[in-house]
């Protein structure tokens, strides 16, 4: 299937996703209009790009929601994107991730909310927006026998950026004569990232990067877009790999339900949400762990000892140890990631129940 926005865009258009809309979006909030753009010109008709984008915001949305049927999927989300900013949608299956950047890009119309991209408003600005927009969306397809270099010709515009060096950073110039059909999983999904950049965007959308990729094809589409960031992109990304999203967020929003449960800096979440750490070794005796600051539990196993607490406690542990003079071998310690902290705010997970696993 032919893509059927404009070669001059740079968009895949997604097997799933409506077509850009074009008709004015109705929002239902002038007043939160005016909270964005005091200027009582905010929606008198100015150029958008002439409007006060006085702070270096990319993406501000306010109140937006959504609906499927009866199903409100998206509910009065605000979210900010800055400029120069990586920022991870992460979250619960279906907690409307993937609806958010769609709205975001204009390809679907918001049910209520105000929403300004790069000074455009999505729906009624979509034709100027796309230009400045890269995306790569999930379930995203090329005609079969289109070759990777006509894919990357026929997308290109006059600010295309030198193709050959995309298609080298992305592992795919040797695969440039081949059909889309011939390429595998995961070179469709460099391909794609590829398309997403050739054009110079101000803001990359990135809806679940590496799904399907090998661990080094993902190491080296982490390492382009850690590029992006050094060249002053603006990322917004989707995505259920945490690793990914701490290794690149400056920021992440974490989602259920169509809200937002928490949003900051990786280390902010691991913090508010997993503020624990275990230290594990082996330990035959008596001992005194349980009374060091900030230790909340000590699990016995027959020469084993697990001693969870928050992340003091992991120096008044060693502290400990080095003054027995029995430091173990086997000294272990597991600090708490972005996975730990998303399952707390998902499910309440308890940082013990965790480690057992
Ligand atoms: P995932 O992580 O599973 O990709 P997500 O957070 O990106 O999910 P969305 O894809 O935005 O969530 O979907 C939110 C909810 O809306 C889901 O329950 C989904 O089944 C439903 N949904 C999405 N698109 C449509 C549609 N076109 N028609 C009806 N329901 C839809």
């Amino acid at each position: 299937m032919l893509p059927t926005t404009p070669p001059s865009t740079i968009m895949c258009t997604p097997l799933h996703s409506a077509a850009p809309v074009a008709e004015v979006m109705v929002c239902d909030s002038r007043r939160v209009e005016d909270e964005i753009y005091p200027r009582s010109d905010a929606a008198a008709g100015c150029p958008a790009n002439d409007r006060s984008m006085t702070s270096s915001l990319i993406v501000t949305v306010r109140g937006l929601s959504k609906s499927y049927g009866e199903r409100v999927v998206v509910d009065s989300l605000d979210l900010d994107v800055r400029a120069g900013e990586i920022v991870g949608l992460i979250g619960a299956n279906g907690a409307g991730k993937t609806t958010t950047v769609e709205c975001i890009q204009g390809l679907r119309r918001p049910d209520a909310g105000v929403l300004r991209v790069l000074g455009c408003d999505p729906t009624r600005d979509a034709e100027r927006l796309r230009p400045m927009l890269g995306s790569q969306l999930q379930d995203s397809a090329l005609p079969d026998r289109l070759r990777v270099h006509e894919a990357v010709a026929l997308f290109a515009t006059e600010r295309a950026c030198d193709p050959a060096d995309l298609l080298e950073r992305f592992g795919l110039s040797a695969r440039r004569n081949s059909a889309f059909a011939g390429l595998s999983g995961g070179e469709r999904q460099r391909l794609f990232l590829v398309l997403a950049l050739l054009n110079r965007p101000q803001l990359v959308i990135l809806d679940e990067l590496t799904q399907g990729l090998d661990p080094a094809a993902r190491r080296g589409v982490w390492r382009a877009v850690a590029r992006l960031r050094e060249e002053g992109a603006t990322v917004l990304l989707v995505t259920h790999e945490l690793d990914e999203a701490e290794a690149l967020c400056d920021r992440v929003i974490a989602m259920r339900d169509g809200h937002i449960l928490d949003q900051g800096t990786p280390a902010d979440l691991i913090d508010r949400n997993a503020g624990w750490a275990t230290t594990r070794f082996s330990w035959d005796g008596p001992h005194n762990f349980r009374a060091l600051p900030g230790v909340r539990d000590v699990v016995g196993e027959p020469g084993r000892l697990t001693v969870h607490g928050n992340r003091q406690s992991i120096a008044h542990v060693s502290a400990e140890l080095a003054r027995s003079g029995r430091v173990p071998p086997d000294l272990a310690v597991e600090m708490p990631n972005l996975e730990a902290a998303l399952l707390h705010l998902l499910e309440g997970t308890d940082h013990r129940e965790m480690v057992t696993i």
